[in-house]
């Protein structure tokens, strides 16, 4: 795998070679190529700091997959999600920050200068910044990957507003399905809720409110089958667990909240994680290992925003660009 500039066209950097001894040594490594790790290479670069971002198999991040981004300041008219993270990694090259598409295989951060693996090469870095992000659950079912971004969606803030006056399907019974099938009836004319049980893992807050509201109704002891549709998605088979009974809803799109998975699996054993799996982290993006910090969904399981993203981002950035300079001043 080459490192290379992923939409600039600028010449690709040559392929690092030689044993782990020898690998390049960057002062920073940014692992995850969305909003948050390209905000972080953005600092990091003007901050002068050798910086390598990894970026995972999706440049980007997240974003990518949203066809239009309308809540990110400084874009009234909206943005492509794609476009937004062109712009990102654009920024981030302009100051010097190289890039490789790549997925790291294997950190080691037991001991500094730390190690970071890839199928095709191991980098040294003296800092690194987290930035992996964490991926909705899916289900699993047919028509599910099919029906992706026409009709099926993980992200109620960025879609709901296309299903004005329409009836949507929210799968899932924690907080996360029922505070976005809230947010989504400011659009839709019905919201039904497929839960698999019969009550719901949400708080009580937002159950009472969920209730209380006349545009939500609950299909309890579902689950989702098939999500059924031509172009888009036109309906959903449902199966009552209890009964067996199968029946169809339809629907203009789907709206799935089973969890998510922060993508921490490499750094389990090595740092901090809740009992959830996201990164510890305090205010200044500090890990509970020195020199290793993080950013983005990965240790965010509240707000899952582009912003919030890109200022964990910038923040983890400067705490590493502080972090190199006590180092150095303490040596010194
Ligand atoms: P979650 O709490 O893990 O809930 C996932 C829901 O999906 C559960 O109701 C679960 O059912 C259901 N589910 C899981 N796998 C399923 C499958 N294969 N098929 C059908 N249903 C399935 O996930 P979350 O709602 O995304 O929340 C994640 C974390 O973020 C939680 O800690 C949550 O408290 C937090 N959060 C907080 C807020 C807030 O407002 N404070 C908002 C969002 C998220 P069961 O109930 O039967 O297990």
């Amino acid at each position: 795998m080459k490192i290379q500039p992923l939409f600039t066209g600028l010449e690709p950097t040559p392929e690092p070679k030689g044993p782990e001894g020898e690998a390049p040594l960057y002062d920073l490594v940014i692992i995850g190529g969305g909003p948050a790790g390209l905000t972080a290479a953005i600092y990091a670069g003007r901050a002068r700091l050798k910086t390598l971002v990894v970026t995972g198999p999706l440049p980007g991040g997240e974003p990518s997959n949203t066809d239009l981004v309308e809540n990110y300041p400084g874009f009234p008219e909206g943005i492509a999600g794609g476009e937004l993270a062109r712009r990102f990694q654009e920024q981030a090259e302009r100051f010097g920050a190289e890039f490789v598409m790549d997925e790291v295989t294997e950190v080691d951060l037991s001991e500094r200068p730390f190690m970071v693996r890839t199928p095709s090469a191991v980098y040294r870095a003296r800092t690194v910044i987290i930035a992996t992000g964490a991926v909705p659950r899916r289900l699993g079912v047919p028509g599910e990957e099919k029906f992706f971004g026409r009709g099926v969606s993980t992200c109620a803030t960025c879609d709901g507003f296309f299903y004005k006056d329409k009836r949507v399907v929210v799968v899932g019974g924690g907080d996360s399905a029922i505070a976005e099938g809230i947010f989504l009836t400011k659009f839709a004319r019905e919201v039904i809720v497929v839960h698999r049980r019969d009550r719901l893992r949400a708080t009580k807050i937002l159950q009472e409110r969920a209730f209380a509201n006349p545009k939500m109704r609950f299909m309890w002891d579902s689950v989702v089958e098939e999500i059924l549709g031509d172009e888009t998605v036109t309906g959903v088979r449902v199966r009552n667990v209890k009964t067996g009974e199968t029946s169809v809803i339809e629907t203009d799109g789907v709206f799935i909240y089973i969890g998510l998975e922060p993508q921490t699996q490499l750094f389990a054993g090595q740092l901090e994680l809740d009992e959830w799996g996201y990164v510890v982290a305090d205010r200044h993006q500090r890990t509970s290992v020195p020199g290793v910090f993080v950013a983005g969904d990965v240790q965010d399981p509240d707000y899952r925003q582009i912003v919030i993203a890109a200022g964990t981002g910038a923040v983890a950035a400067m705490e590493a660009e502080r972090f190199l300079e006590q180092e150095q001043a303490v040596a010194e």
